[in-house]
């Protein structure tokens, strides 16, 4: 007899955890074996579909803290002074499946919750701060680009490029992610940007565009493409695993939280499109400022329930935070919701690691795998102190909108277009080492499977991004495919 005795899923002694009931020692196997069909069914639905995309990640739970007064921009109680809050932190790849390897060139997802005295509140950004396109209605087609070819499954840069080339406002995106920081030499050692512009909001009343840069405290650091390569053989799982490591250790990352702050009224006239998702707000223009720091120092104990069940989205605001015209962030805001749902199952927020830290009273009802539901009455308005919606707590965000219904980008601001900060990038803040790096990068890539038209296509990309650039990729490739 033991004490630890293993139940079945509904808790009474399991017979057995090595024989199936059989009419002798050869069978036949007996459908009354309830306990053999438990196992063998339960095991056939372990499987979740993967995330689409994001689907090789990990992360930890941490906690965030405000070391600096920024209560002039916005009232959120995750930003006043002095708060600290427990939080959850998820990096990834973005086109790999779940058992990809972590070293390939990729965009990393950061995508961040903070469980706030406000409710939940998430931050899902990239370690790059711009993306390749600005309009939502490409992001499905970039996505399937990058993955595999429908006729045998493989990968194909010729794929990766055709859309590319074919998508000019990628240049700044693509300059990042074949330059150093494309591969980072582990997640502690990148940063983390919001990418799009949010807002905020004070006690006034007033409304600023904000961008966020989490900035590593362990020091920006890379892996060329052949230590990648070679890693990505050696140890397909090297981020996951350094990750958990340093947190083992007691050696925990933590990263400043910094932001660029735009007064309402200057996104009119700003040289560049504040909103447009492939273009930076230089720092000259509108510099850093300390918010706090984020630190994790937990590993998760359950990966299923912890990180793969973990359901972060941009519209998971508090009061005194909120969207912007960003389009992609506002058709964002609907599709991490939707991939959820579907991925998950409607109630997802109900799965522990989505919980808010504050009660939830919502007329949310029902539906499948709801654990814990609404009381009576189960609408609103109602005569029975049912909870009723305060506006003035909610501090919504808003902003004008007027014109005729299009289909067009924004065009009125002086110095957008689609190679011009990816230009800068190339010639003022990279050195000389940097450069070859870059170009060396474009050459492996181009050269490895990418045809006509695609190819010439990808030269002019590149001479539109810088002129030397572009004559040094075409040579490279060159010289490599005859
Ligand atoms: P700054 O000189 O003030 O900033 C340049 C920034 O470039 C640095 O602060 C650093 O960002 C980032 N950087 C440095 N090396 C690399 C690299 N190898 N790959 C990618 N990024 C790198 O100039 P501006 O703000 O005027 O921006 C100039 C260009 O710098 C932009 O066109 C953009 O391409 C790039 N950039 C700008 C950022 C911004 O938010 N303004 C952020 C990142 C890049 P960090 O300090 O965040 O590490």
């Amino acid at each position: 007899m033991t004490e630890r005795y293993t139940t079945t899923d509904g808790g009474s002694p399991a017979p057995s955890d090595d024989q199936s009931l059989t009419i002798g020692p050869d069978g036949p196997i007996l459908l009354q074996d309830h306990y053999l069909i438990e196992q063998m069914a339960q095991f056939n639905r372990e499987r979740i579909p993967e995330r689409q995309p994001h689907a090789k990640g990990a992360g930890a739970f941490g906690h965030f803290e405000v070391t600096n007064d920024v209560s002039q921009y916005t009232r959120a109680a995750v930003f006043q002074p002095g708060t600290k809050t427990d939080m959850l932190a998820r990096f990834s790849t973005v086109a790999g499946e779940r058992g990809s390897p972590d070293t390939w060139r990729d965009p990393r997802g950061f995508a961040l919750k903070f469980y706030t005295t406000e409710g939940n509140f998430d931050l899902v950004g990239n370690n790059t701060p711009v993306f390749f396109m600005r309009d939502p209605m490409k992001f499905q087609h970039f996505i399937r680009s990058q993955k595999r070819l429908q006729s045998n499954n493989l990968r194909d840069n010729n794929m990766q490029w055709d859309f590319w080339s074919l998508s000019p406002e990628s240049a700044h995106q693509v300059t990042w992610l074949m330059g150093d920081r494309g591969i980072p030499k582990t997640w502690r050692h990148m940063n983390g940007y919001s990418s799009h512009t949010y807002s905020w909001i004070n006690d006034a009343g007033e409304i600023f565009w904000v961008k966020y840069h989490f900035k590593t405290d362990q020091g920006i650091e890379f892996l060329t493409q052949d230590e990648a390569d070679r890693l990505a053989g050696e140890d397909a799982d090297h981020h996951t695993r350094d990750l958990w490591q340093a947190i083992e250790r007691g050696e925990y990352p933590s990263w400043s939280l910094k932001v660029q702050i735009m007064p309402f009224e200057e996104a009119k006239t700003y040289r560049f499109n504040p909103f447009d998702l492939t273009k930076v707000w230089p720092h000259g223009d509108y510099p850093l400022i300390d918010v706090g720091k984020m630190t994790l120092n937990r590993n998760v104990t359950d990966f299923h329930t912890e990180m793969e069940q973990a359901a972060f989205e941009p519209n998971n605001t508090v009061p005194g935070t909120g969207l912007s015209p960003d389009k992609m962030l506002l058709a964002r805001g609907f599709s991490y919701a939707d991939a959820h749902r579907a991925r998950l199952g409607v109630n997802y927020k109900q799965i522990p690691v989505n919980e808010p830290q504050v009660e939830v009273r919502s007329y949310s009802k029902d539906g499948a795998m709801r654990i814990r539901n609404v009381t009576d009455p189960v609408y609103a308005p109602n005569s029975y102190g049912g909870p009723q919606a305060d506006p003035a707590r909610a501090a919504e965000v808003r902003w004008m909108a007027d014109g005729q219904m299009v289909r067009a980008a924004n065009t009125l601001h002086a110095e957008d277009d689609d190679f011009g900060q990816a230009g800068t990038m190339v010639r003022e803040v990279l050195d000389d080492a940097a450069r070859e790096r870059l170009a060396s990068n474009i050459v492996g890539s181009l050269s490895d499977g990418v045809q006509e038209p695609v190819l010439s296509r990808a030269f002019e990309y590149w001479r539109n991004v810088d002129a030397d650039l572009g004559k040094k990729v075409e040579e490279g490739v060159r010289a490599t495919v005859r």
